[in-house]
């Protein structure tokens, strides 16, 4: 199959390109923008094992001096300390201003390497070669890049756009069904905001074969947000659709939920909850749950509207007194509305059966 891409044009534009077996050709794929320089290439532990010598080997055929940086893989090591160890790191090398960052791994490497690269030396170079199906779809592209802190998730962090893309959907293989999971829920999500056709690839017989038309249109409908809004001061919040009900769902598990689940949970209370307030049809409504119950997705939880709205309150999301929901109108149509928080929980109850 032919190599796909997308034009991300924001300042400075870059390209995201997606394919099969792209992971073989990093190095002359990124010879296009950069053609030399030493890199750190981070990753974390499982990535290793399974990319990184592929990766090193393809760099260094190309002519670059890359050297790797594994951390502990999981969400938990998304850290102040972790960022450190990275930081420290690339100074050994040492990386200097005309060289460059790698990220290889999910949304957790892609956030650290990112900020990482953000802010060493006031900001260098970086590129995103995501390796799981939400880290494609999703965290490689619009440029946030974080790490959490004690009190929650993404709290400390900065814009700072990759300068490539590079996505070999073959990498989906070795993830497991329930992360794969995640990579649908956000692709799902993306659909409900802006891409009907997107949506329906869900509802085939077998999106799986499609893969490549999933990426190429959910990096295409975020970058069209991000290309209108970059800094998230206003359409960006459409890309939260289900997230503020998500992440009090993900927290209230203590994050044993994997984040797409919860953002599963949290697009079925949003479409239950502006079906009963008169915004979506029943049939819409229907389309949503069914679709994400149909790709292995949860639709509901066991915690009550109480303690999911008193879970919300410390959502950095919710600004002063008034917070930005996202209703679902129709597949391919939302719409940002303020409310008062305190109406929130009125919306979960709703959103809850
Ligand atoms: P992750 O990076 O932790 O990856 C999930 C697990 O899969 C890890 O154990 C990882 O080692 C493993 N893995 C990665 N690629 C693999 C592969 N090809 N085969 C087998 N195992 C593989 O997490 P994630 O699910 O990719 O992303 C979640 C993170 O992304 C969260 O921290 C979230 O906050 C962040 N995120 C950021 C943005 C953004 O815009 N920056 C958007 C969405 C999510
Ligand atoms: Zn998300």
């Amino acid at each position: 199959m032919e190599n796909l891409s997308v034009s991300v044009k924001v300042q400075p534009e870059y390209e995201v390109l997606i394919g099969k077996g792209l992971i073989n050709y990093v190095g002359s794929l990124i010879q296009n923008i950069r053609p030399r320089g030493a890199c750190a290439v981070i990753t974390d532990t499982n990535v290793e094992k399974l990319y990184l010598n592929t990766v090193l080997d393809s760099l260094k055929a190309a002519g670059f001096t890359p050297a790797a940086y594994a951390f502990p893989a999981g969400e938990e090591h998304k850290t102040m300390e972790t960022l450190t160890g990275i930081l420290d790191f690339m100074s050994e090398i040492p990386l200097t201003r005309s060289d460059f960052v790698v990220a290889l791994g999910g949304g957790v490497t892609g956030d650290m390497a990112g900020f990482a690269a953000g802010v060493y030396m006031r900001g260098i170079p970086f590129i995103q070669i995501p390796t799981t199906f939400l880290a494609a779809v999703d965290s490689s592209v619009g440029g946030k890049t974080a790490v959490d802190l004690k009190t929650g998730k993404n709290l400390a962090g900065l814009f700072h756009q990759p300068s490539l893309v590079i996505t070999d959907i073959d990498a989906f293989k070795t993830l497991t069904p329930e992360n794969y999971a995640c990579g649908s829920a956000e692709s799902i999500k993306m659909g409900v905001i802006s891409d009907p056709e997107l949506f329906r690839i869900f509802e085939c017989e077998n999106p799986a074969e499609y893969e490549s038309e999933i990426v190429k249109r959910a990096v295409q409908a975020k970058a069209d947000v991000v290309m209108r809004d970059e800094k998230e001061t206003g359409d960006r919040k459409l890309l939260n659709l289900g997230h503020t009900y998500g992440h009090a769902v993900e927290k209230l598990s203590n994050f044993t939920l994997p984040h797409g689940h919860a953002v599963a949970i949290g697009l079925a209370m949003a479409a239950r909850a502006a079906e009963k307030m008169g915004d979506m049809d029943f049939n819409t409504k229907d389309r949503i749950i069914k679709t994400l119950e149909k790709n292995n997705l949860p639709t509901a939880c066991g915690f009550s509207a109480k303690e999911i709205y008193l879970s919300s309150l410390n959502d950095k999301k919710m600004a002063g007194k008034n917070l930005s929901i996202i209703v679902p109108k129709k597949i391919g149509q939302c719409e940002i509305r303020k409310i008062p928080a305190s109406e929130f929980e009125k919306f979960i109850e709703l959103g809850l059966k």
